[in-house]
């Protein structure tokens, strides 16, 4: 009986320890991707980038959103009205600090992302508000 974590592993995941995240994350990076921590509103590397290029999980270099599908949307965070590809990220709800909001994790690595609001731009009427520590920028060649 393969377990729970071989089941996932075999599916492509990626199973680390908190002490493997700590070693290979910036204590920054670890707080918002591990702890669902957030970064202070305009504070982020990409708060306001509109450089061209594809944004990947900071922890596991899964790919998660195209600059194409970024606009400013006041925030202070990063904000796209939609992910790469609908599979690459998986939405939960969440609770805490007294709000019903959907918390936005990477579908690879279950990295913590940011959170989805139904207040975004059309097609999909979609606000993905994800931490810059989340994300690194491959620009285009
Ligand atoms: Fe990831």
């Amino acid at each position: 009986m393969a377990t729970e974590e071989e089941t996932r592993k075999s599916e492509g995941k990626i199973i680390k320890s908190e002490d493997e995240w700590r070693r290979e994350l910036t204590p920054e990076q670890y707080h918002i991707l591990r702890e669902k921590g957030t970064e202070r509103a305009f504070t982020g590397e990409y708060a306001h980038s509109k450089e061209k290029g594809v944004y990947l999980c900071a922890a596991c270099g899964q790919e998660l959103f195209g600059s194409d599908s970024k606009y400013d949307s006041g925030s202070g965070w990063p904000s796209f009205y939609q992910p790469a590809a609908p599979e690459q990220v998986d939405n939960h709800e969440d609770a805490s600090y007294g709000m019903r909001r959907v918390e936005v994790t990477c579908s690879r690595c279950g990295s913590h992302l940011g959170h989805v609001f139904p207040d975004g731009p059309q097609p999909t009427g979609l606000r993905y508000c994800i931490n810059s520590a989340s994300l690194k920028l491959e620009p285009k060649k």
